[in-house]
């Protein structure tokens, strides 16, 4: 981002929601964000999912300035390259995990001829196996938030994108999904989150804290847990 700069107008006056933030996240980040309610985070996550579009200012992503592209091209991008997750899971309520995890399939082009098996694949992954006829009502939330996981890396993206992922789930689940956004990311995918909670924070190798639409601080840390030969003795 370059000069990222996003205003929304209200009853005539201007807000800056995002006010000329310039940012670079490499490939195979882990990224926190976090700062105040108001603050821009959402407003970041968006435009870095090209599910809205910068006033001004520069955005790429993969290589592509997302405000010159056209409607089509957003979501081809997003389709391709992107994976979205939500705090409230957004999940159909009426279908089934492994429907749930195929959908984005039908929007890929060419659309893949082993999509049930993809899902399948996916749904392992994050440890669901067991659970693909299970409808939402019928899973844990910590289980709806792997359904969801599993929806968002189906089409293999590069960049993995979760605004307050851990903000419906208790602490322990919460640990277990920050874990899963872990071994993702050693995986090789670009994640980056959005949490309020300091701990959740923890798990990433970078933290940037925005305020008034700015980016206030920008740390590399240890990320927790700690490669296996690296631990403490239990
Ligand atoms: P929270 O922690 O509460 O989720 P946030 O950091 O994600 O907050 P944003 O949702 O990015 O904050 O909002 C930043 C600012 O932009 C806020 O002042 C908000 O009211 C405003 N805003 C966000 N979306 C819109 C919109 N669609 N129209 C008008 N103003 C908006
Ligand atoms: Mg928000």
């Amino acid at each position: 981002a370059r000069d990222l700069t996003k205003i929304y107008r209200l009853g005539g006056e201007d807000l800056a929601a995002l006010d000329h933030v310039s940012l670079d996240i490499a490939d195979g980040d882990f990224v926190a964000i976090m700062g105040p309610s108001g603050s821009g985070k959402s407003t970041m996550m968006n435009m870095i999912g090209a599910l809205d579009v910068p006033t001004s200012g520069e955005l790429l992503i993969d290589g592509r300035d997302i405000g010159r592209l056209s409607v089509d091209e957003l979501a081809d991008l997003r389709n391709r390259t992107i994976g979205f997750v939500f705090q409230q899971f957004n999940l159909l309520p009426r279908t089934s995990a492994l429907k749930q995890v195929m959908l984005p399939l039908l929007y890929a082009n060419p659309r893949p001829e082993n999509g049930e098996e993809m899902a399948r694949r996916r749904l392992a992954q994050v440890g669901l196996e067991n659970r693909i006829s299970h409808t939402p009502r019928q899973l844990s939330g910590g289980q709806q938030q792997r359904v969801a996981i599993a929806r968002a890396i189906v089409n293999n993206p590069k960049i993995l994108l979760a605004d307050e992922p851990t903000g419906a789930l208790d602490s322990k689940t919460s640990e277990e999904i920050m874990q899963l956004f872990t071994d993702l990311n050693r995986e090789g995918i670009t994640v980056v989150i959005v949490t309020h909670e300091p701990e959740i924070a923890l798990w990433a190798g970078r933290r940037i804290t925005f305020r008034d639409g700015h980016i206030v601080d920008d740390v590399r840390q240890k990320p927790i847990p700690l490669p296996a030969g690296k631990r403490a003795p239990q």
